[in-house]
């Protein structure tokens, strides 16, 4: 069967790959083009597509026939795959849940403490030599310890965050899920995303994308929340509503935010990157060797699998 990664992937991950499988490692770093959608279709019995890699349902339709018959997603986030029209020509979906869970709460805590401690600000003038030694009053920021936490999105990711925001920064933690979750720490789970947004001083997204929770996070949200609070997104760009996000900022009905994702990603807004109250960073939550590694492994243990005939591990 004929294998390929559509991206340059890990030493480890590319050694594995090629002294397993007849494979095929695309030297490119940008998302498929449509073309390159319909080749991988056409021409591969399995493919490796990660995150930008819009197969949607045109693209199957497109390929009435495919020779490929499973898409080993890169990552655990798969919102870019439509995956009932794939199941419909008969092609199966795996992803690489569990993997990404530590490393993107991580990167949840780092926006979190970068925000409300105005790290990024702080940086940039230190940078700039516009820094002219402490004193009492300067850049006062969110004081982190004891606050209350909200998670939007209980699954793996959110409880690694509020573990680390419990135990870690002593926070009281509340959520909404769309199931009551039996949770390893102290969590209250509200009726509603705005009775969330007001009683919590950080606001953090961590559901998966998708037409369901498209701009779940809107207008109503940010006029909800409490004008000192901070708000993070570590999930999908468009479970946000950026313009309204832009608007919030703007006039003062959130303190600050800090984002890993974005609506129309690699594009940033400008409002955003121009406001100093806001943490921007380039989708980092995974981006760490042994990460990313892991993350190949588990595209390999599915394909694998699939081609001895196994039942999937990580079936989406
Ligand atoms: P997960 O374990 O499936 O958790 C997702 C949670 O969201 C579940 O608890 C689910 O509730 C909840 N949920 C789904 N739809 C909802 C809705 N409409 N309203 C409220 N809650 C809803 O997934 P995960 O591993 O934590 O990953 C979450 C997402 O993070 C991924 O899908 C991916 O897009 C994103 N991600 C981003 C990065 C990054 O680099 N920034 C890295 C990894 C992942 P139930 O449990 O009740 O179904």
């Amino acid at each position: 069967m004929k294998l390929w990664l559509t991206r340059p992937l890990p030493d480890a991950v590319e050694a594995r790959a090629r002294a397993t499988f007849d494979v095929e490692i695309r030297p490119s770093n940008m998302p498929l083009s449509g073309e390159q959608l319909r080749q991988a279709l056409r021409d591969y019995d399995i493919v490796m597509p990660t995150l930008g890699d819009r197969f949607q349902a045109d693209v199957f339709d497109d390929v009435p026939d495919p020779r490929c018959k499973l898409l080993a997603n890169f990552g655990v986030g798969y919102n870019h795959i439509d995956v009932e029209a794939a199941r419909r020509h008969g092609i199966a979906v795996s992803n690489t849940p569990g993997a990404v869970t530590d490393a993107t709460a991580d990167i949840a805590m780092t926006l979190i403490l970068m925000t409300a401690r105005r790290a990024g600000e702080g940086e940039r003038m230190l940078r700039a030599g516009q820094w002219n030694g402490w004193h009492p009053t300067q850049m006062l920021g969110l004081h982190v310890t004891g606050q209350t936490l909200g998670v939007v999105g209980m699954g793996r990711i959110g409880q690694a965050i509020a573990r680390r925001c419990h135990f870690g920064f002593g926070m009281d933690v509340r959520y909404v899920s769309r199931s009551d979750k039996a949770l390893a720490f102290p969590a209250a789970r509200d009726g509603s995303l705005t009775e969330l947004a007001g009683k919590c001083d950080i606001l953090v997204v961590a559901v998966p994308g998708g037409a369901e929770t498209h701009h779940l996070i809107d207008e109503a949200v940010f006029a909800a929340q409490q004008p000192h609070a901070i708000f993070v997104n570590i999930a999908r760009g468009d479970v946000v509503d950026e313009a309204a996000l832009v608007a919030a900022l703007r006039a003062g009905q959130i303190a600050g935010a800090g984002l890993d994702v974005y609506e129309f990603e690699p594009q940033v807004p400008a409002a955003l990157m121009a406001m100093e109250n806001v943490t921007l960073l380039p989708h980092l939550g995974t981006a760490a060797l042994n990460v990313r590694t892991d993350m190949g492994m588990m595209v390999l243990d599915n394909v694998q699998a699939f081609v001895e005939g196994r039942a999937l591990p990580n079936p989406v």
